[in-house]
């Protein structure tokens, strides 16, 4: 099947007499006729839904498809994007680890990683992502087992070389996750470019309609987890009689052990209802995503032209310095993500964004109506301000995400915003 083709079909594919909508599976539990039964679910020895914590038809169907759309061998849906990071790299992290991360990251992961990770006894150590792959490798210790970065940095919008990334942590034989949420795999696919473990707030692009929090985890199958860095994956389980991971699941073993042993003792799980609506979003991921990239395009041509704007951060236009990448990374098209900088620092900026009439002021991202924020006193209000100039965070920067509306609406709406600053 193709993209747009998985976008409807992939995860579900009811059979005769069957409802044509996946269906919302409402239920906590599932019956059966014999304990000998249930033993073998509960041992692994067989598949099957006993209880929605760990597993559900509904979330099943999503996660198939994200699975399919993104190109790995399994997905594992969680609560928000937030449990789907943590949860991504807890799968393989205990106390006295550590791992890279690039900073430019959005601020709830830098949240996570700096300091709830710290607390659990596992160390971040945050790199430019521009650097070269020499200087990356400075920030390796004996103890580090991943590497993480955002395909599209929310909200600095910088385009990661992925397969640098990717290098960089195979070189040091750990496993590469990437936040795929901005790009969405309609864009990029980071698995083709060697990503090891893609995650997703599907709160964004993936659902669209801003009608759920959610998030996910997407296993290529393609690391190599017995190279003796992972004893929690190749090594026995004994809250499953010894069970090896690698040895029973193969090339699935992160992402089972993901749902069997984290979801089952962290919840976090999404809701059959959330798990419906996000079905319902990525049916029509493909048209909603060129529709965003059009706008956007307009918009940021639009923003460049003002005099009260000095800086405008879209890697889709030909003068932004991080084109060749988006050509390279995401050639057809980008989210509708776009952040400026207004001038006159954050008296104008708010000035500028109280005015917004169709424009609506929210704290997100990725929805089919065009919304803008303020990271320096909203998303990213907890960083330093060296912390915030390190993340390309300025006093005057505006983050707007182009919906799907006709562009002369939303064109005519910021114009008139920059009128009022004249005034
Ligand atoms: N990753 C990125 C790139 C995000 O923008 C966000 C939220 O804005 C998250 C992860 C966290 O996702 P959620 O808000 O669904 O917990």
């Amino acid at each position: 099947m193709e993209f747009e083709t998985k976008c409807l079909h992939a995860g579900y594919q009811p059979k005769n007499g069957e409802p044509r909508v996946m269906p919302i599976v409402q239920s906590t539990t599932y019956t059966y006729d014999s304990t000998e039964e249930i033993g073998k679910l509960f041992d692994l020895e067989k598949a099957g839904y006993f209880y929605t914590r760990l597993a559900n038809p509904t979330t099943d169907a999503a996660e198939q498809k994200i699975a399919a759309l993104e190109g790995g061998v399994g997905a594992l849906c969680t609560a928000s994007g937030q449990a789907a990071t943590f949860f991504a790299l807890l799968n393989i992290l205990e106390a006295g680890d550590h791992f890279v991360s690039s900073n430019l990251i959005y601020g709830g992961t830098f949240n996570l990683f700096a300091h709830t990770f710290k607390k659990m006894g596992i160390e971040v150590t945050f790199v430019d992502q521009t650097a070269s792959l020499d200087e990356l490798k400075k920030a390796l210790q004996p103890n580090t087992k991943a590497v993480f970065a955002e395909t599209i940095a929310n909200p600095a919008m910088a385009v990661l070389d992925i397969e640098k990334f990717a290098t960089f942590a195979h070189e040091a034989d750990v496993p590469f996750f990437i936040d795929n949420t901005f790009a969405t795999p309609y864009f990029c696919r980071p698995i083709e470019y060697g990503a090891d473990i893609v995650i997703h707030s599907t709160t964004k692009y993936l659902d669209g309609h801003a009608v759920q929090t959610g998030g996910v985890i997407v296993d290529s199958g393609n690391f190599d987890w017995t190279n003796g860095k992972f004893p929690q994956l190749s090594e026995p389980d004994v809250t499953y009689h010894g069970l090896v991971y690698t040895e029973t699941f193969g090339n699935a073993a992160y992402i089972t052990k993901a749902r069997v042993q984290l979801m089952r003792d962290l919840g976090a799980t999404p809701s059959p209802h959330n798990s419906f609506l996000l079905n319902l979003g990525m049916e029509t991921l493909a048209v909603r995503m060129d529709r965003h990239y059009q706008n956007a395009l307009e918009v940021a041509e639009f923003l460049a032209k003002q005099s009260h704007v000095s800086t405008v951060s879209y890697p889709g236009l030909a003068t932004d310095s991080q084109y060749e990448l988006a050509q390279k990374y995401v050639p057809n098209g980008l989210c509708g993500v776009i952040s400026f900088t207004i001038n006159g620092g954050k008296e104008v900026a708010a000035a500028w964004l109280d005015k917004l009439e169709l424009v609506s002021l929210e704290v997100h991202v990725a929805d089919i109506r065009t919304c803008a924020l303020h990271p320096a006193t909203s998303t990213h209000r907890q960083l330093s301000d060296e912390e915030l100039d390190a993340a390309g965070i300025s006093a005057g920067l505006i983050r707007i995400s182009c919906g799907i509306e006709n562009s002369k609406d939303i064109l005519a709406d910021l114009a008139q915003a920059f009128a009022s600053l004249e005034q």
